[in-house]
């Protein structure tokens, strides 16, 4: 039978790291047994939702490179793909229940529950609804109706019965139907809770593998239930883990960001992102850490999801990111600095020259080992760019100026920088040489006076780098800056 696999979002924000593993896990099942892989919305929480959030959602999918068959802006033979826009279709399956009895309609008012939930509080019970409503009598009904009371449809939760899950990661897990108490499956207002709408949709749309959060497996036995009383095939079911933060916490916004849109603005690379949430839960069969979208396609499966939580470490993130960067084409690591670098100020909006797109994939290109993600790009901005040299970092970095061969050093490089012919890599390197050998000088007494003169640092990129990237005027003015200030000490 053909694999239909899904991923249903709920549109109340943006797509999150552990979502996007989930649809991943989903996406990447599909594509390795030639299945569906179908893209819902679940969007009953009327306040909460919104079509914005959903673009949202699909854009972060499409940015990762998760393509879905089927489902929303897609289209199929399923749809429509948004739960209030199947309202109909829950409506046929409540009468189904409640022609059965598997349903009814309870109008407790919400007091009356809340005096229900605190009574059983009190008494060290679960709170759960304890059935006043399951057997009203047609008069009692109508007395409610006239009250002007709107009821809500109660599913009815059989009596003593264990629901036994057989979860892909989880094994078999058990549940007691005693103590579940008949929850809503649809509001007063006519609109279907998740755990009964997700089980029409799920049914209709022929899913054979629900693949999840671990946080709805506590749902499962109730959507069990209602295919149990409706008759309907059941998927398989797979709850992969939590996601914890590296102090074994759930992992939380506190812990830095939880959204995919997040990385996305800060520069890193979706097919880092798409490696690094496989490796959340999923082990590799080998050694090999890197996997493009298809090689996990080729090597996923649920076998090797593990059961224990994942955690979230953003050092590898920002390795397996810094991977990634080291590969990619210098084009494209130029786009993607280019938004940090005009946030910093060195670069202006609008069409760039052919001389600023080389500046920047020069500058990318020179501090690419230090990056472990695009925006970093603004943090090595002061080595080049700009007349102006900060301050020595460090006494240290002030002692190096005081070498009594320094402003014999400066003042040869600023000749032989005004007088390059070019100044790019391979004549700085020659100048630099230059001077060692005109002077007469050890390497060390050369570079690091200069590396301080032009950048106010003792460590960092390479001179090389920086001072065809500095350019000429600017090397320059920090020379002469420099200069006044040994003089002036
Ligand atoms: N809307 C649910 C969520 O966003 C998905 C539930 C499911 O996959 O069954 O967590």
């Amino acid at each position: 039978m053909e694999l239909r696999v899904r991923f249903a979002p709920s549109p109340t924000g943006p797509l999150h790291i552990g979502g996007a593993r989930s649809a991943l896990f989903n996406y990447l099942l599909a594509q390795k047994t030639d299945g569906t892989f179908i893209v819902r919305s679940e969007d009953t929480d009327r306040e909460r939702s919104s079509r914005e959030s959903e673009h949202n959602i699909l854009e972060a999918l499409r940015w990762l490179g998760i393509q879905w068959n089927e489902g929303i802006e897609v289209g199929g033979e399923h749809g429509p793909y948004r739960q209030t826009e199947r309202l109909e279709l829950y409506r046929k399956y409540t009468e189904r229940l409640l022609q059965s009895g598997d349903a009814y309609h309870c109008y407790c008012s919400e007091e009356e529950l809340e005096a229900e939930r605190q009574a059983l509080i009190a008494q060290g019970e679960t709170p759960r609804y304890l059935g006043k409503c399951r057997n009203l009598t047609t008069g009692e009904r109508a007395r409610y109706e006239a009250e002007g009371r709107k009821p809500v449809v109660r599913f009815r939760i059989p009596e003593g019965e264990q629901i036994v899950i057989h979860d892909h990661v989880r094994g078999e897990v058990a549940f007691e139907s005693d103590g579940m108490g008949d929850f809503v499956i649809v509001k007063s207002d006519g609109i279907p809770t998740y755990n009964f709408a997700v089980v029409i949709d799920d049914s209709t749309m022929n899913i054979t593998q629900v693949i999840r959060g671990e946080e709805h497996l506590s749902n499962t036995p109730r959507q069990v239930l209602i295919y149990q009383a409706l008759g309907l095939k059941m998927p398989e079911f797979a709850h992969i883990s939590l996601i914890l933060n590296t102090e074994g916490r759930k992992m939380s916004k506190r812990d830095g960001d939880t959204a995919v849109i997040d990385y996305q603005k800060k520069g890193y690379l979706p097919e880092a992102i798409v490696n690094f949430i496989a490796l959340l839960g999923w082990a590799p069969p080998g050694e090999d850490e890197f996997f493009t979208l298809d090689k996990l396609a080729e090597a996923f499966s649920l076998e090797r999801v593990s059961k224990s939580p994942a955690v979230f470490d953003l050092n590898k993130l920002n390795w397996i990111n810094a991977h990634y960067m080291k590969q990619a084409p210098l084009e494209r690591l130029a786009d993607l600095a280019l938004p940090h670098l005009r946030e910093a100020g060195v670069l202006p909006e609008g069409e760039l020259s052919p001389e600023q797109r080389e500046w920047i994939k020069g500058y990318v290109h020179a501090i690419l080992e230090r990056l472990d993600y695009m925006a970093q790009v603004r943090e090595f901005v002061h080595y080049f760019v700009g007349a102006e040299v900060p301050e020595p970092e460090s006494a240290a970095a002030a002692d190096v100026l005081r070498g009594e061969q320094v402003l014999s050093v400066l003042s040869l490089l600023a000749d032989k920088v005004e007088t390059a012919k070019d100044l790019n890599g391979e004549s700085t390197k020659g100048i630099l040489k230059g001077i060692t050998k005109d002077l007469k000088l050890s390497g060390k007494l050369v570079y690091m006076p200069i590396r301080v003169a032009l950048t106010g640092q003792m460590h960092g990129p390479e001179l090389y780098d920086i001072i065809p990237l500095l350019g000429r005027e600017n090397v320059l003015s920090r020379i002469k800056q420099t200069q006044s200030r040994i003089g002036n000490a």
